[in-house]
């Protein structure tokens, strides 16, 4: 099977492993975990970095420490994976969901702005939702597949009505933005170290700040809000967040090997736009000064190709491709909360858009394989 995106254990993976099995520190306590930290921090030019269970913890542990809450609503694309919803419901707040932009697939700012100017209304310091009432606490950018959204744009409006910027970044580890590392520019920003993430510890999370006051806060939730000392004294309700060393031992070797998983990257989406641009394969466009890591090569199917027969017809061929997210308005838990739109790009983008297999192991052969089979079966539908 030529797989989608797969981890690459071909660093110092095993010897950092080996390191926490002979010395016994395989849980949440040991000296890789505030190592990873440090290294991540140190690479996106953050002063704190705090590690988590999951990219979704670290999500959640955001929403926490920045007081988001049942009467509060969060402005985010509605092209997003399912966590960056989830983690704003598990607070009892609203997502307002916004379609998103139909070249670089990122949050359509203008729609945002649409929303501020029209829908909502101003009170002592904040504004709120016209009908539902609650406080536009934050916005939430997802940097969809490394690519980002217009920053400076979110970061103005931001100013203009008193939002906090959080960034999912759980794609975006290693893109930036006028060389400011993705995960560095809102007040918090999160990454997630999940199994097909650029970089993988098997499953976990960061959450990363400038403010001391938040990173501290994030420590303590994670840890299930205990104080310091030798008793088990917890002053609010806290969670069991906290990142694995074994598992930030393989993330300390991932992160060794970022600079060549970038290049890779980058390489096999040139590959695919080279091959399939000529049968009219569409990938999504930079957002202006953004350098993109590339994590997953996706593009828009031509028009007469049927979506799901293609999968099914690569997948009987040995490869692994998908689908990419139904939009979250369209879910059910989700339906009931606002949506802005122009032209529904999002519902356009998940049904036309395939995902195709960007592991950093992939040779030659294999991604002359990818293209070659696509480009049988786009010929049986052109015939
Ligand atoms: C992967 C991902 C997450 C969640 O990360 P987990 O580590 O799987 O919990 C959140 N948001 C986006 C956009 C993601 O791609």
């Amino acid at each position: 099977m030529i797989y989608l995106a797969r981890p690459n254990l071909s660093g110092r993976e095993w010897e950092y492993v080996k390191k926490c099995l002979d010395e016994n520190w395989i849980s949440v306590a040991g000296e890789f975990v505030p190592q990873f930290e440090q290294k991540i921090a140190e690479y996106c030019q953050v002063k704190y970095a705090v590690a988590t269970s999951s990219g979704t913890a670290a999500l959640h542990i955001a929403m926490r420490v920045l007081d988001i809450g049942p009467q509060d609503a969060v402005i985010v694309p509605t092209l997003t994976f399912v966590a960056t919803v989830n983690a704003i419901c598990y607070t009892g707040a609203s997502p307002i969901f916004m379609d998103v932009c139909s070249e670089t697939w990122q949050m359509n700012i203008e729609l945002v702005e649409n929303y501020l100017s029209h829908h909502t209304y101003y009170k002592s310091g904040f504004y709120y939702d016209k009908t539902t009432h609650k406080k536009i606490k934050a916005i939430l950018p997802v940097h969809v597949l490394g690519n980002m959204p217009d920053m400076k744009s979110i970061e103005r409006i931001a100013q203009k009505y008193n939002l906090i910027v959080i960034e999912d970044a759980a794609e975006a580890l290693g893109s930036s933005y006028f060389n400011h590392k993705a995960g560095s520019l809102g007040k918090v920003g999160i990454f997630s170290f999940n199994g097909n993430k650029i970089v993988t510890t098997g499953g976990g999370g960061m959450l990363l700040t400038e403010d001391y006051e938040i990173a501290k806060h994030a420590r303590h939730l994670i840890h299930q809000a205990k104080i310091n000392g030798r008793e088990y004294i917890h002053d609010e309700i806290g969670y069991n967040y906290r990142l694995l060393n074994i598992l930030a031992a393989i993330g300390l070797a991932q992160l060794e090997q970022l600079p060549f998983f970038l290049e890779k990257k980058k390489q096999i989406f040139g590959f695919y736009c080279q091959e399939l641009k000529e049968i009219g394969f569409i990938p999504f466009s930079l957002t202006q000064g953004v350098e993109c890591n590339y994590w997953l090569s996706t593009f828009i199917i031509p028009s007469n190709v049927d979506k799901e027969n293609l999968l099914d017809f690569l997948y009987q061929n040995g490869i692994e491709a998908r689908s990419f997210w139904k939009p979250m308005h369209t879910l059910p838990m989700f339906s009931r909360f606002k949506y802005f739109t122009y032209e529904n790009v999002a519902q356009y983008i998940y049904q036309r858009a395939i995902s195709l297999p960007s592991s950093t192991d992939i040779d030659l052969q294999d991604l002359q394989k990818v293209v070659s089979k696509i480009k049988e079966f786009v010929d049986i539908c052109v015939d």
